[in-house]
């Protein structure tokens, strides 16, 4: 068999390291009712009138999804106080990033992101054949002077995760504004806003305030962290309407599925569910940091559902041993950052258990 070669940026891509399914976990460490506070999702899963929705479109399933998603766009409007026609529906918000970058990046356009921020960014622009330019974040924030020297006629595209991801920092918005004033026209500026819900720093600028304001800017949000339906992969971005038509283009006709996007629906009509979320976060937040604190940890201030902390050893051998007593977290060598952790605020026992496994491991 003559398998046909593929060009040197798709070879070199790394594959998303695949985390094994918690049941192998337990099976292979031999812990009970292991607690998974790796990927920043809802402790409180997922709104119960969402999975009511979901459940109420499943004799529908023989039929295609509403491939324009009028009923969410609807909603979304209403919620933020933009148009139907500055919404693109995606599965999931890295569904966004992908279309930016496939209609606006091509070999010998540059896309300038942070490091470390949220790793599928440069991975779309690798597959894209395009540069990634790589900021690095000053003080864990990012860099947004830095940036605005870095940009180059070949730039097409910032990506600012804002919330940061691995750090949880924000920009502040007269920052921001200075960025804008001193970009070119031809650079789209990405607000990626996939925790905004949790930020708790009315300084901080959200995409969907922008594109009446700024084409250039575009905003990204997510059903996956506090609206609790990461499973059912359903985001969206905010953008001038022009920039919208061009990603609908691209876009597949039926991105977003009939049971997400009923679910999606429910979801933002339980405000509810959105309040609680965010409460327990905040509470949670605040207590751990104390805590962490208290055992000697450097912790970012959070502005997420989750916290980089600084261990101050080994990350990587402090996960593994977690992982013996069932803990599930995230080592952050990967992203620069040898001796942090991140971990996702849990509901309240999961974060004692979590302080209680913690304390243990690093004494
Ligand atoms: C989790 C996360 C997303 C969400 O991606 P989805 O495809 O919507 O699940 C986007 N951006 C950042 C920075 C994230 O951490």
């Amino acid at each position: 068999m003559n398998i046909p070669d593929v060009p040197e940026y798709i070879s070199s891509l790394v594959p998303y390291p695949p985390g094994k399914p918690i049941e192998e976990l337990e099976r292979e460490y031999g812990v009970k009712n292991p607690i998974k506070l790796a990927s920043n999702e809802n402790p409180l899963g997922p709104s119960p009138k969402a999975v009511e929705a979901a459940r109420r479109a499943l004799p529908m399933l023989h039929r295609y999804p509403d491939g324009s998603g009028y009923y969410l766009k609807q909603k979304i409007c209403k919620k933020l106080g933009v148009k139907p026609e500055q919404l693109v529906l995606g599965n999931g918000s890295n569904d966004l990033i992908d279309f930016l970058i496939r209609v606006y990046v091509r070999p010998g356009m540059q896309v300038i992101s942070s490091e470390p921020s949220f790793l599928v960014y440069q991975k779309m622009v690798q597959i894209a054949g395009g540069e990634n330019i790589v900021v690095p974040l000053r003080d864990f924030v990012h860099d947004l002077e830095a940036i605005a020297d870095s940009v180059t006629p070949a730039t097409r595209i910032i990506f600012l995760d804002n919330p940061n991801n691995p750090c949880a920092t924000v920009i502040k918005r007269s920052d921001f504004e200075t960025l804008l004033q001193r970009l070119p026209e031809h650079v789209i500026v990405v607000l990626d806003g996939a925790y905004e819900e949790f930020v708790r720093d009315a300084d901080c600028p959200m995409g969907y305030q922008y594109p009446d304001r700024d084409p250039r800017v575009v905003g990204l949000r997510t059903f996956s962290k506090s609206y609790g339906l990461a499973g059912l992969r359903v985001g969206y971005g905010i953008m001038d309407p022009v920039i919208a038509a061009m990603l609908d283009r691209v876009r597949q006709p039926f991105n977003v599925n009939s049971v997400a996007l009923a679910a999606a629906e429910a979801a933002l009509d339980d405000t509810q569910h959105l309040e609680k979320t965010l409460r327990l976060t905040w509470d949670g937040l605040d207590m751990l940091a104390q805590e962490l604190k208290k055992m000697g940890c450097g912790v970012m201030p959070g502005h997420t559902n989750f916290m980089l902390i600084d261990t101050g050893r080994d990350a990587k051998k402090v996960y593994e041993a977690m992982l013996r007593k069932g803990v599930i977290i995230r080592a952050m060598g990967a992203y620069g950052f040898p001796s942090h952790i991140r971990i996702t605020v849990g509901l309240p026992e999961e974060n004692a258990r979590f302080l209680e496994a913690f304390s243990d491991v690093i004494s």
